[in-house]
């Protein structure tokens, strides 16, 4: 297969280019083309020498990723399945705010650490997604959305997506390698030119690799705690066992001399009658105000559960929600609540895609966990079923309302060159 450009920062094609016999700033102007004009055709990339523009199609490509899904909710959030090949599919929600855009995206198929709460985790761990695979679904979602809101005509400045949250399916710091070109992508000028503060890397806690994107990479770092004690945090996030609360909250001080803030943001999935109680919350507060002393400076974002069958959790009430949130907030410890979004949509991490392929059986280990070890009743504990959970709103790639019906969808044949986004 010829290589994919997606798959590149911009050393990456300096370097390609470099074995062409192409200079340095031939790279910056693919770069340009590609992600700041969403254009994949090199016949249109009408400032390249004409010769390199004959020669390129040969070697490589613009490849986009399948669109086997696409979703609307009535609230703007936009989600797409994309086909990453091998019965494999990976999720990207776009959620529209006031004032920002924001693209969650997955870096892997599957994931390996397996939390106890979570349908990509039920799933098992099928592969890494390469760079080309991560980046893929940032250039197809901010070009098609800017065809979808008109922004193109309005200049190419205009951009859709304003943030960046490695928020989707898998778990980013187990694939570094390809992650670490991907967010260098993000960041460049003559990529997507976010900031550092504009995209967010969420962790279940691999502390080696925190400190290496420190050093590399020092992006907004979001950590998904969970439990304020290891007994509790062993049994939610399995990653636990290998790096205990206290180690993942070092690595979080060692972070933030080259954050791009000045907090850690601590993500909390409230679960009924497991983590939920007063008790965790003075405890979180306790370990948070308390580590090394002088704690760690955070903020932290509590996530209503998203159920999914096989969990055998249930979401805490609302009440609950709030008044776990204003023990944290009294305490003095910022704390918000994550807007649900998407609900008709199931546009939470891994509901669409924990739906179509359970390769792994990871669902019956689930199961039998729930059986043995859960904190809650595990009896409604279900296997995750392989057909869609409902039929009803999961329809094939589409146009979205205002788009001119023809051509407007960038819809990759498997494999083949990517039409315009
Ligand atoms: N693997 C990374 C990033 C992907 S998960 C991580 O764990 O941080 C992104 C966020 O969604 C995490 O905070 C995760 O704990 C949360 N999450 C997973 N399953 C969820 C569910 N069913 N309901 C609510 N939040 C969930
Ligand atoms: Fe993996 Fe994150 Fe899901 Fe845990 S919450 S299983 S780390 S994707």
């Amino acid at each position: 297969m010829t290589a994919n450009l997606l798959g590149f920062d911009l050393d990456g094609l300096a370097a390609f280019c470099e074995r062409l016999g192409e200079k340095r700033f031939r790279a910056v102007q693919l770069l340009r083309w590609m992600h700041q004009r969403g254009e994949s055709r090199f016949e249109q990339m009408s400032d390249l020498a004409r010769s390199l523009r004959e020669k390129l199609p040969g070697l490589c490509e613009v490849r986009a990723l399948p669109v086997l899904a696409q979703q609307e909710s009535a609230d703007g959030t936009i989600k797409w399945l994309f086909d990453v090949g091998d019965g494999n599919a990976v999720e990207t929600v776009f959620i529209p705010e006031e004032g920002r855009g924001t693209l969650c995206i997955s870096s892997q198929a599957g994931c390996a650490v397996g939390c106890r709460f979570c349908s990509t985790g039920a799933q098992g761990f099928s592969r890494n997604l390469s760079t080309a695979e991560i980046v893929a679904q940032l250039w197809f979602a901010e070009h098609f959305l800017r065809r979808h809101l008109g922004h193109q005509a309005r200049g190419l400045s205009e951009r859709v997506i304003s943030n960046v949250v490695l928020m989707g399916m898998g778990e980013p710091l187990q694939n570094y390698a390809a992650l670490l070109p991907a967010l260098r992508l993000m960041l460049d000028d003559h990529g997507y030119g976010l900031s550092r503060r504009r995209v967010t890397v969420s962790t279940s806690g691999v502390v080696p690799m925190i400190e290496r994107l420190a050093a590399d990479c020092p992006v907004a770092l979001a950590v998904s705690l969970h439990a304020p004690t290891d007994a509790l945090r062993d049994e939610l996030v399995p990653l636990n066992r290998k790096y205990p609360i206290a180690e993942l909250l070092d690595a979080c001080l060692a972070y933030l001399p080259r954050a791009p803030r000045d907090f850690i943001t601590f993500e909390y999935c409230l679960l009924d009658g497991v983590n939920d109680q007063d008790l965790h919350a003075e405890q979180l507060i306790a370990l948070l105000r308390g580590h090394r002393g002088a704690g760690v400076p955070s903020k932290v974002n509590l996530i209503p559960f998203n159920p999914f069958p096989a969990s055998g959790l249930r979401c805490s009430s609302r009440a609950r929600v709030q008044a776990f949130a204003q023990r944290l907030n009294a305490a003095g410890i910022v704390t918000t609540v994550r807007k649900t979004r998407g609900d008709d949509i199931d546009a939470a991490c891994g509901q669409l895609a924990g739906e179509v392929l359970d390769r792994t059986g990871a669902a019956q280990r689930l199961e039998r966990l729930g059986r043995q070890t859960s904190p809650v009743p595990g009896d409604q504990a279900q296997p995750i079923v392989w057909q869609p959970r409902s039929e009803k709103n999961i329809t094939p790639p589409r146009p979205l309302r205002s788009l001119p019906p023809e051509g407007a969808v960038a819809v990759a044949s498997g494999g083949g060159r990517a039409p315009l986004p």
